[in-house]
């Protein structure tokens, strides 16, 4: 009798542990950098509702929206000072949350009719330079221009672009980097006199790999989305979450060590096992939707459970993503913004957090 009860102890003891195991090791949120004016303020929304809210995991996109001393030319308009930078490395350190910058490389170097700073210093990087940009921009247009690329074979545009990766990653005191490198539409271009009738697929992991590598020099790691890597028509999963470009055969060409962020916003497609089962480690990421997010959690709980130990840490995580500013994120989260300028991406977090915080 006596053993019989030392017996359901020690079950009861494995049982507690078990559920106070953290599902997964990612909790991330992934939100535009703070302009100068709310800086303090965010700093201090890190402080008491990011980091009690479970996250461990901040990236934030800072693009050209920073002093950079290497590329004066490529500052845009407003942009952080170091000081600013520190104090949000600072309060990180404090909570143990791992931050990390992210500057789009390869796409998104236009946004609807306006060029980038990098297109806008260097135009010969542009992938198709013929491409001019519409008084009034649509989607969709004749030239399919959604943003603009630059050229991955460009013989100079590492020696710009890897100065910014370095500046960015050094003031962060980050040992990782978020490539963003999704949505290219615009790749082995037939403007592209460097590029065209090459191998999609090869362009994008070929420059995956070269950004992985100048990281790996330092130390460093890669982060990026995954929507090239998935084929979106065979899918189903369409031209934005998943590629129509023939990207996607570049799953199997890209280093192992490239972490990749799954986004998908409508519903919690179960992509994350493609990526687990390649050997690739996948955050899954959502954004408004709460009850989407939730079916995520719960689908990546299911995958972990009932993967072979292989692959269990695999599936990284899961990252929320943000796509308004943090001003308005924080905003909508202390409720202090109108219904109609309301940030749905604060309740997906709340919903998400809510599991995070469990003891
Ligand atoms: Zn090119």
């Amino acid at each position: 009798m006596k053993r019989y009860s030392i017996f359901i102890l020690i079950l009861f003891a494995i049982l507690i542990r078990v559920s106070a195991e953290e599902p997964y090791p990612v909790r991330g949120l992934c939100i535009a950098a703070p302009t100068v004016d709310v800086a303090d303020e965010f700093a201090d929304f890190i402080d008491k509702v990011l980091a009690p809210a479970g996250v461990n995991t901040l990236v934030l996109r800072v693009d050209y929206g920073y002093r950079y001393k290497s590329h004066p030319e490529l500052v845009g308009g407003h942009p952080l000072e170091e000081e600013e930078i520190k104090k949000l490395v600072a309060v990180c350190q404090k909570n143990n949350i791992r931050l990390m910058p992210q500057v789009n490389l390869l796409g998104h170097q236009s946004w609807a009719g306006s060029v980038g700073k990098l297109l806008e210093a260097y135009p010969e990087f542009d992938e198709t330079p013929e491409v001019e940009f519409p008084e009034e921009y649509q989607w969709p247009n004749e030239d399919g221009l959604y943003c603009k690329s630059y050229c991955p074979l460009h013989p100079e545009v590492h020696d710009v672009v890897f100065d910014i990766v370095d500046e960015i990653t050094e003031v962060f005191e980050a040992d990782a980097f978020h490539a963003g490198m999704d949505e290219v539409f615009y790749i082995g271009h037939e403007q592209c006199p460097r590029c065209y009738g090459r191998d999609k697929a090869e362009l994008f992991a070929g420059e995956v790999n070269k950004i992985r590598d100048h990281l790996k020099k330092s130390g460093k790691e890669l982060w990026i989305w995954g929507d090239r890597l998935i084929d979106g028509k065979t899918t189903g999963i369409g031209l934005w979450e998943g590629s129509y470009n023939n990207t996607h055969r570049a799953i199997d060409l890209i280093s192992k060590d490239v972490i990749i962020c799954d986004w998908h916003y409508e519903k919690a497609h179960p992509t994350a096992v493609l990526f687990a089962a390649k050997g690739l480690t996948v955050v899954t990421c959502p954004y408004r939707k709460s009850d989407v997010a939730l079916e995520q959690d719960l689908l990546l709980r299911t995958l972990i459970r009932n993967a072979p130990e292989e692959m269990k840490l695999r599936y990284a995580g899961m990252m929320q993503t943000v796509w308004g500013s943090a001003k308005g994120f924080m905003n909508s989260y202390h409720g202090t913004v109108e219904e109609e300028r309301r940030d749905a991406s604060a309740d997906c977090f709340k919903a998400l957090s809510e599991i995070w915080s469990e003891p």
